[in-house]
């Protein structure tokens, strides 16, 4: 009897720690570290020493044997992974061919190319075995790591800064100095789907949370600007010493200390020419430009500061307040990328093109720096949003007026379409065929899906969303089933629908009016879908005396309605449309020769692939 209770027990107890451990396996968690480097930079040679401690967390249900670490700057050398596509890619990035097209990596000469090494490794003081295959450091710890335990792994690394072939490097076409993003050995991110050591080939970015203090040793001559906070702004100057302060330095070179809480990457630039501008807000961060001590550059770069403020100030206001207590806008790079607290961009441009720049690369410090996506596996989430968000921008700051302002992503992504080399939004940001499949995807039909989202759901209920999905998800790493989730608890309508067939497929969009005809004194319509994908449907009707009205058919498996879009008009909502069904009956309680006009969608924010067939007019 004694025997049975036991074994009854141990049955028991067994069953409940299984279920204690696929609670937590479901629950969310994310890795943690802390970041101390000291950086020894020679001007001269582009060459860098540094040490490197982390301090690392390990707050999944798993027990981890091995990490891995980025070491971005050996993409930068003959016969590298990224040389290698940039050879064979149809649509190579211009700024990385050479006149002839071939690539400018191949060329590159032992003094020009980039390399990032580790020279020695040890966990908690013991050494550990570690291997360099191309962009990514394999290290077999010591001692596995166990669930909610601390380790301290310590590095001294060496470093080449390359010619600037992709966004960062040094002597940038526009002769800023260093550009240094990507230049550190950086942790992979271990999250629920497990680790993402990615190959740097092309693009995007995942990083691990936490908390960075950086020392940064160079000529004394030389303005840094970057991720975070000085913490000695009165020994180094520069500009970013209290105002009357004399700012004594001795000897040839001086030490930047920033310190950043809180994000997953970190980058700095450096010059002897540039200027610094400071530009503290009124309840909001003090913002830092630099850039070149050129002539032609002055103008346009102090219009530049009051549109940076209006843009801070935008996106705080629509999606969420800026954390941070500083944003540098600086000149550097081969185009525009965003960084933690920062961005590099290019300076010599129209002053448009330098405001849009920088407003979609402030954009990302939302979409991609403080709501931190797999860029790689999701890069539509932060492309694509930031899209979204910065054309609503760019048309209040600059004043556009456009009525559709997200007319470019439609017309990005109807192209794409039609050209027959669409990938899903699903496929890994290096993994397309054509550098234009993927800007396409990643930009316009990423903004698409939120503008098109405001039809499907309502604008105010899409701006809701958005604010609902910054609180919940901050300094965290969303996923597509989050932004999805966030719409249906904001709209009460489901949407598995939209997030499937938008972004896990090429499903198109095309409803059509097949048919007009009287019914009796009413009018028939015979609607037609004509594409795979659903939609929810808008329809404007214009009588003989120039009326105005709408006709909403839900889509059955929304299993909810959206407001009337259109306050100012009638609205009738007629029965559901189930997707199955290829055609659908609308009555228009009108005579036939009183209806002189139909058209799908008079918003033109639903992605119809085809839209001659959406309208109708009498003869
Ligand atoms: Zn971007």
């Amino acid at each position: 009897m004694i025997n049975l209770i036991k074994k009854l027990t141990f049955l028991v107890v067994c069953g409940v720690s299984s279920l204690l451990i696929a609670q937590n396996n479901t629950e969310y968690w994310q890795q943690h570290v802390d970041y101390t480097m000291d950086v020894q930079m020679d001007v001269e040679t582009y060459q860098y020493t540094g040490t490197q401690k982390l301090v690392y967390t390990n707050n999944s249900p798993d027990q981890l044997n091995r990490v891995y670490y980025h070491l971005y700057f050996n993409a930068f050398q003959p016969d590298s992974e990224m040389d290698a596509r940039l050879r064979t890619i149809k649509d190579g990035d211009k700024r990385m061919l050479n006149d002839d097209g071939t690539s400018r990596i191949t060329n590159l000469s032992p003094s020009e190319i980039g390399y990032l090494h580790a020279t020695t490794l040890t966990q908690d003081g013991v050494n550990v075995t570690f291997n360099e295959e191309g962009t990514i450091l394999v290290v077999d710890l010591a001692k596995p790591i166990a669930p909610g335990a601390k380790t301290t792994l310590e590095m001294e690394f060496k470093g080449q800064v390359p010619l600037q072939i992709r966004r960062s490097g040094r002597n940038s076409a526009e002769g800023v100095a260093l550009s240094m993003s990507q230049w550190y050995p950086k942790l992979s991110e271990y999250d629920f789907e497990g680790w993402h050591p990615n190959p740097y080939i092309a693009r995007e970015f995942h990083g691990v949370w936490g908390d960075f203090d950086v020392k940064l040793t160079l000529d004394k001559k030389y303005t840094v600007g970057g991720t975070g906070y000085l913490q000695n702004p009165d020994e180094v100057g520069h500009g970013y010493e209290t105002p009357g302060t004399k700012v004594k330095t001795k000897g040839k070179t001086l030490t930047w200390h920033f310190k950043a809480p809180m994000v997953h990457d970190f980058m700095w630039a450096a010059d002897p020419e540039y200027v610094h501008d400071v530009v503290p807000m009124e309840n909001g961060p003090t913002l830092h430009f630099l850039y070149k001590n050129k002539p032609e550059l002055q103008k346009n770069w102090k219009d530049l500061q009051p549109k940076t403020v209006a843009a801070m100030e935008f996106f705080s206001k629509n999606v969420g307040k800026y954390p941070y207590e500083q944003y540098s806008v600086i000149q550097g790079g081969d185009g525009g990328m965003e960084y933690a607290m920062s961005t590099l961009i290019t300076g010599e441009r129209s002053f448009g093109s330098l405001v849009g720049v920088m407003v979609h690369e402030m954009a990302h410090s939302w979409f991609q720096h403080i709501l931190a996506t797999n860029e790689s596996k999701h890069s539509w989430m932060d492309e694509g949003f930031t899209s979204f968000i910065s054309s609503l921008c760019m048309n209040q700051i600059m004043e556009q007026n456009k009525e559709n302002p997200f007319e470019g992503s439609y017309k990005g992504y109807y192209a794409l379409v039609k050209s027959g080399k669409e990938q899903p939004q699903t496929t890994h940001a290096d993994r397309y065929h054509l550098n234009f499949a993927y800007g396409i995807a990643a930009y316009s039909k990423g903004s698409v899906f939120l503008s098109q989202l405001g039809y499907v759901i309502g604008q105010d209920k899409l701006m809701e969303t958005l604010q609902k999905y910054f609180e919940d998800f901050k300094f965290k790493h969303p996923v597509p089933n989050d932004i999805k989730r966030t719409a249906e608890k904001v709209s009460g309508i489901e949407l598995d629908w939209y997030l499937t067939d938008w972004t896990q497929t090429t499903n198109t969009i095309d409803y059509a009016i097949k048919e007009v005809k009287p019914e009796g004194n009413k009018t028939k319509v015979i609607l037609e879908r004509i594409g795979l994908m659903p939609m929810p449907i808008d329809i404007l009707v214009v009588d003989a005396e120039g009326k105005q009205e709408t006709v909403y058919i839900p889509l059955q498996m929304m299993r909810g309605e959206k407001d009337n879009p259109y306050p100012n008009l009638d609205r009738t909502v007629a029965k559901d449309w189930a997707w199955a069904f290829p055609t659908y009956e609308l009555i228009i309680d009108k005579p036939y020769d009183q209806v002189i006009g139909l058209s799908i969608d008079p918003s033109q924010l639903m992605a119809d692939i085809d839209r001659e067939n959406n309208v109708w007019q009498a003869n």
